[in-house]
C-alpha cells in the first residue's frame, strides 16, 4: 500500500521531469529520473509538511544539496501540493519561481539554496542542532550526491554529527556512479562508501535506490542512536530505456523529437506493455 503510493508519485514525478525538461529543451533529466523513487519516497511517505503552509515550523526539512537537480524537487513539490502542476511549466523561465538552478529565495518548500555541492549536509548538521535545541521535534534529511563525497566539507559534518549525536537527521546519497567530470570511480575513489560512514559513526544502511520497497524498508530502520545514512545506487535516466541505455553524461542533451518517446516508454514501463 504505502509501496503503490510511492511508487505512483515517482511516476507522475518522472513525467513533469520529462515535461519540464521539454519545455526548456534542456534539464538535469538524467538525475532527476535517477532520483525519482528517493525524492517520491520522502515526500510520499516520509515527511510532515503542510502544502498550504510551506513554512509552518514544525515541519521536518528536507534539504536538497544537489542544487541541479531542482527540477527533481519541482516534481516532487508539485506531487506534495506545495507548487501547482500549471506552474512547472514556467520552468527556467525569465520570472518563474522554479530556476535551473534550485534558489530557496524564489521557490516555496525549499529550504536552502543547493550548490556550490558540499554544504547541504554541513547546513543540515546546524539545522538539526538548532531545532534540537528549540526543544522542536522536526526532522532534517539532507540529500546529497556521490560526487559530494569528493568534498571535505561532507566528511566534516558527518563527523560532527555523530559527535553532536543527531539522531534528528538523516541523510540520503544518490550513488549514480556520475557526477559533472565523469564516472565517479576515475575521478576520486570513493569506495567502500558504507565503511567510512560508519567510521564517522554513522548508522548506515546500503540499498538499490530504485526499489521504493527497500527505500521504505531503510526508512523504518533508521537508528534512534545516531545519524543515519540511506546510501542509495540509481540508474541515471531510470524509468525511460531511451537515456538508460544512452552514454552517460552529467548534462544529458534529448533531442526535440525524443521527448515524446521518452514519455511513452515511461508510460509503457510502468504499466508493463511494450512501448
Ligand atoms: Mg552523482
Amino acid at each position: 500500500m504505502r509501496a503503490a503510493k510511492v511508487r505512483d508519485a515517482a511516476y507522475r514525478m518522472r513525467h513533469h521531469v520529462l515535461n519540464m525538461g521539454e519545455a526548456q529543451g534542456q534539464g538535469y533529466v538524467g538525475q532527476a529520473l535517477g532520483a525519482a523513487d528517493m525524492l517520491a519516497t520522502v515526500y510520499a511517505d516520509q515527511l510532515r509538511f503542510r502544502a498550504d503552509d510551506p513554512d509552518w515550523d514544525g515541519r521536518d526539512r528536507f534539504l536538497l544539496s544537489t542544487g541541479h537537480y531542482a527540477i527533481g524537487l519541482y516534481a516532487a513539490l508539485a506531487e506534495a501540493g506545495i507548487v501547482d502542476v500549471a506552474e512547472l511549466d514556467t520552468y527556467g523561465s525569465d520570472e518563474s519561481r522554479l530556476p535551473m538552478s534550485g534558489m530557496a529565495s524564489y521557490t516555496p518548500g525549499m529550504e536552502i539554496s543547493g550548490g556550490s555541492l558540499g554544504h547541504g549536509l554541513p547546513v543540515a548538521v546546524g539545522m538539526a542542532l538548532g531545532l534540537r535545541h528549540q526543544g522542536n521535534g522536526a526532522r532534517v534529511l539532507n540529500f546529497l550526491s556521490d560526487g559530494e563525497l569528493d568534498e571535505g566539507s561532507t566528511w566534516e559534518a558527518a563527523m560532527g554529527a555523530s559527535h553532536h549525536g543527531l539522531t534528528n537527521l538523516t541523510a540520503m546519497v544518490d550513488i549514480n556512479a556520475l557526477q559533472a567530470d565523469g564516472p565517479t570511480a576515475g575521478v576520486l575513489r570513493t569506495e567502500p562508501v558504507p565503511d567510512k560512514w560508519a567510521a564517522c559513526g554513522w548508522h548506515v544502511q546500503r540499498v538499490d535506490g530504485n526499489d521504493v520497497q527497500a527505500l521504505l524498508d531503510a526508512f523504518d530502520r533508521i537508528s534512534t542512536e545516531a545519524p543515519s545514512v540511506i546510501l542509495c545506487d540509481t540508474k541515471v535516466g531510470k524509468g525511460v530505456p531511451l537515456l538508460e541505455t544512452r552514454e552517460k553524461a552529467h548534462f544529458m542533451r534529448i533531442d526535440a523529437d525524443e521527448w515524446q518517446i521518452c514519455r511513452d516508454q515511461l508510460t509503457a514501463g510502468y504499466q508493463g506493455v511494450p512501448a
